[in-house]
């Protein structure tokens, strides 16, 4: 049976090659020629022997998601829906800010976790992605954006780069560990798609003896907080009745030791649930001694939720009031509305499913 190549990170193809007769340099000629020339045709592999050229296709293939449409926000903001195997849609989103241009995206098709404010949650999860799967909303993304600015033949403007990543679409990413770490390798190694860890963000519900898990990836941490006591956040959140908020802190204190780095807490502002300034008050409390910084999401409304979206006065008090207590937060912009980008608006099946929320 053929294998992906996309499925592999560089240890592995280098094993596979071996156990299949190749050298190992192969690997490196590989990557190369796929991450970093964007080239699957072996025969145009010219610095590689004819002899091996013929036989690489006999072990590896080259399978991506394919783009079932690629819409464009008046914001910048672009969404794609990617076809993964067996007929299973996900879909990223790639939002500008200054001088990035970050993709977020999926790693499983729907989510057991449940959240209460996230349409994703109430579609049961129906299968994890594959290494291939998540690296190739990257790569396909990547190669779209090549030939949609080709074709604007503009001389003048340089190539666009996706500078970071963040796993924030559909599904939870510890949910997936195995698939989400390979990807983070392929998607960090210099022969790869060489993008630093530091731009590399896992958002995580809180699965927390998983979390040293992103620590040792490198990855930066992000985790959906969304309440300031454990029976508002057992609420919104049921995975925090198996771990609760001292748990899921400590684990985020250990992390910002062992790497340095500041955690990003998600904090969805619903009204009258999340969005008091007492729950300010407490949520300053709760997190002052957690080097990190508060993302405020005012929440994105779908039919059907059970939850409001504050209004943009309250928004503001809340966030002031964090401010003014000296907590660093900042509020997530909300992108890509006019294509259902936004969080909150989220499709799995284009034009066909109501609003699905993702990972905040
Ligand atoms: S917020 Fe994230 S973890 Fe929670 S249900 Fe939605 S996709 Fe799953």
């Amino acid at each position: 049976m053929l294998t992906n190549f996309y499925d592999l990170t560089y240890e592995q193809l280098e094993s596979l090659l071996k156990d299949h007769g190749f050298e190992r340099f192969r690997a490196d000629q590989l990557y190369r020629w796929v991450y970093g020339r964007r080239q699957t045709d072996f025969a145009q592999m010219t610095n590689m022997s004819k002899s091996v050229r013929d036989k690489l296709p006999e072990i590896l293939r080259f399978e991506l998601p394919k783009v079932v449409t690629h819409l464009k926000s008046s914001d910048g903001t672009e969404k794609f829906l990617f076809e993964v195997g067996g007929g299973d849609t996900v879909e990223s989103v790639l939002i500008p800010a200054d001088d990035r241009l970050t993709l977020c995206v999926s790693s499983e098709v729907g989510c057991n976790m449940g959240c209460r404010f996230c349409y994703t949650g109430k579609q049961k999860m129906k299968r994890r992605l594959t290494t291939a799967e998540i690296v190739g909303q990257y790569l396909t993304a990547l190669d779209s954006l090549r030939a949609s600015d080709n074709s604007a033949a503009n001389e003048n403007l340089a190539p666009r780069r996706i500078t970071n990543i963040v796993f924030m679409g559909m599904g939870e990413p510890l949910d997936n560990p195995d698939a989400v770490f390979s990807s983070i390798e392929i998607l960090h190694s210099p022969l790869g798609c060489n993008l630093s860890k530091k731009k590399i963000t896992v958002s995580t519900s809180g699965i927390v003896p998983l979390i040293p898990r992103i620590t040792a990836s490198g990855a930066r941490l992000a985790v959906s907080l969304n309440g300031v006591n454990d029976d508002v956040r057992s609420k919104v959140m049921p995975i925090n009745k198996r771990w609760p908020i001292d748990e899921l802190l400590e684990s985020c204190r250990e992390h910002c030791r062992a790497t340095g780095d500041r955690v990003t807490l998600e904090y969805v502002l619903l009204k009258d649930v999340t969005d008091s300034l007492d729950d300010a008050r407490a949520l300053h409390r709760l997190t002052r001694d957690v080097p990190c910084k508060i993302n405020i999401i005012p929440f994105n409304e779908h039919p059907g939720s059970g939850f409001e979206r504050p209004d943009e006065r309250q928004i503001v008090k809340f966030q002031n009031e964090l401010i003014r207590l000296g907590s660093h937060v900042l509020r997530r912009k909300t992108m890509g509305r006019d294509i259902y980008a936004a969080c909150g608006q989220l499709r799995t099946v284009a034009e066909k499913r109501r609003p699905a929320e993702s990972h905040v």
